[in-house]
């Protein structure tokens, strides 16, 4: 069995859904679950029609709609179609006038008007299927077995939904049903409807993986996968095949938001391999999230910079051995409001990085009670991402490079996450150091020694 995710990208008109059919096609022998989101930007049209019916403005669902009845016309489908989703329209209109008329719009009422999205598109495709002699079957994630907490707009998944998911499915698909589910959505115990906050579609189709015992979970976007570094810094910048969960945690926290960590979690804890594929180009391979890599692969999966760091170095004017000073300098950030990134500590100092949006004349001030305080502004984050436990190697190598571009590295820092090493860089160096680093790491030249 295989979980087939489709984002609102991936179904956002008639042509991009007879793509994802023609996908989905070529893997029916493995007997797929499909998980949908909204067609294109109609999540964004419901809260935006929920918020003009909240300020009393006409509730208009005609952008919604007409998207809806072009793609059934344009897919060819049967009238019965329509009839099929028009209770789910007199349903929404009325819950959007019910808002305009009370001028209240609470997080249960939202979640019941943006789940429309999902439960048309799923309709919508599943018909398609059919059409084209596939038993499809749409599915309400209520009816597939997601029970949330009643935590609306950001609800969490209750642990009863691990036995409850596979309950639902598993006897469609021995029936040789094509499930195609709605993502994003649930119901708490009370039977209203919850949704899993922006994005959760993801999560919906990585706990159907996990929990039924799936093969892979396929999450279907509109990019390559994770890239090794970005595009507009090094042209060469490649998706890269496999990374392990951390390494893919640790990137999206980087702004490679192509899986947010939340959504990982299911599949982590089973080991079911999530693989991020691209239905605007399905021949390209994707990236493949697992648990443990191959100890051949190269060290380093991907490099990341950050611009506009400031340094803090803070030096102790007391005696050495003293305790308690990390704790005094930390609460000074805490009291400014100021949040820190990196920090590496001596005996004596301490260096850490901020972003530079942040006004430190207050801080400088506090602080220069216990220590003497430098603040360097202009500086750039570089991080690396790869197996640590080769971190002599990747140092050694990041060093070397650093050397030969004569760049001076300030500060070090290895995570605790067993996958990145960052250090401190000048920011006007940042840009050229990471294309040396991606070129060494993953276009090495020839060896010409050994030739
Ligand atoms: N449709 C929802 C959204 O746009 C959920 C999703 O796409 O994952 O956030
Ligand atoms: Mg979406």
């Amino acid at each position: 069995m295989l979980v087939m995710k489709f984002g609102g990208s991936s179904v956002a008109d008639a042509e991009r859904i007879l793509k994802v059919s023609d996908i989905v096609k070529t893997q029916l022998k493995q007997k797929p679950v499909l998980v949908l989101s909204a067609m294109g930007d109609t999540t964004d049209h419901l809260l935006e029609a929920a918020g003009e019916a909240l300020s009393g403005g006409n509730v208009s669902v005609k952008k919604i709609r007409d998207l809806h009845l072009k793609t059934i016309q344009d897919l060819g489908l049967k009238a019965s179609v329509q009839d099929e989703i028009a209770p789910l329209f007199k349903e929404l209109e009325s819950l959007l006038e019910g808002v305009s008329l009370v001028r209240e719009l609470t997080g249960r009422t939202k979640d019941c008007l943006v789940s429309f999205g999902e439960r048309l598109s799923v309709r919508i495709t599943a018909a398609l299927f059919r059409s084209r002699r596939i038993k499809a079957q749409a599915v309400d994630a209520w009816n597939a077995g997601f029970v949330s907490d009643s935590n609306f707009t950001q609800a969490e998944l209750l642990r009863e939904s691990w036995d409850l998911i596979p309950q639902a499915l598993l006897p469609l698909i021995d029936k040789g049903v094509l499930p195609v589910i709605t993502g994003f959505i649930a119901k708490d115990r009370n039977g209203s409807i919850t949704t899993l906050g922006r994005g959760g579609s993801d999560l919906s189709a990585t706990i159907i993986a996990a929990s039924c015992g799936a093969e892979e979970a396929q999450v279907w976007k509109d990019v390559d996968g994770i890239l090794s570094a970005d595009p507009r810094i090094v042209k060469k910048a490649r998706p890269v095949r496999t990374v392990s969960y951390e390494e893919a945690a640790e990137l999206a926290y980087f702004g490679a938001q192509v899986l947010h960590p939340r959504a990982m979690q299911p599949c982590q804890k089973t080991g079911t391999p999530v693989l991020v594929k691209n239905t605007f180009n399905p021949a390209a391979p994707g990236t493949r999230i697992v648990s443990a890599l191959d100890k051949k692969v190269s060290p380093v999966r991907a490099i990341t910079s950050k611009k506009n760091v400031t340094l803090v170095d803070v030096v102790s004017t007391r005696m050495l051995g003293q305790y308690g000073f990390l704790e005094e300098v930390f609460s000074a950030f805490a009291r400014h409001h100021i949040s820190v990134d990196m920090v590496a500590t001596s005996e004596v100092s301490i260096s850490l990085t901020l972003d530079a949006a942040n006004d430190l004349g207050g801080l400088k001030k506090d602080l220069g009670r216990i220590a003497a305080v430098e603040i360097k502004t202009g500086k750039a984050i570089v991080t690396i991402i790869g197996d640590v436990r080769r971190s002599s190697e990747i140092l050694a190598r990041t060093f070397r490079t650093c050397q030969l571009l004569g760049v001076t590295v300030q500060m070090v820092s290895q995570g605790a996450s067993k996958v990145n090493i960052s250090f401190i860089v000048d920011d006007t160096e940042a840009a050229e150091l990471v294309r040396a680093l991606h070129a060494d790491f993953f276009d090495p030249l020839p060896d010409v020694s050994q030739a």
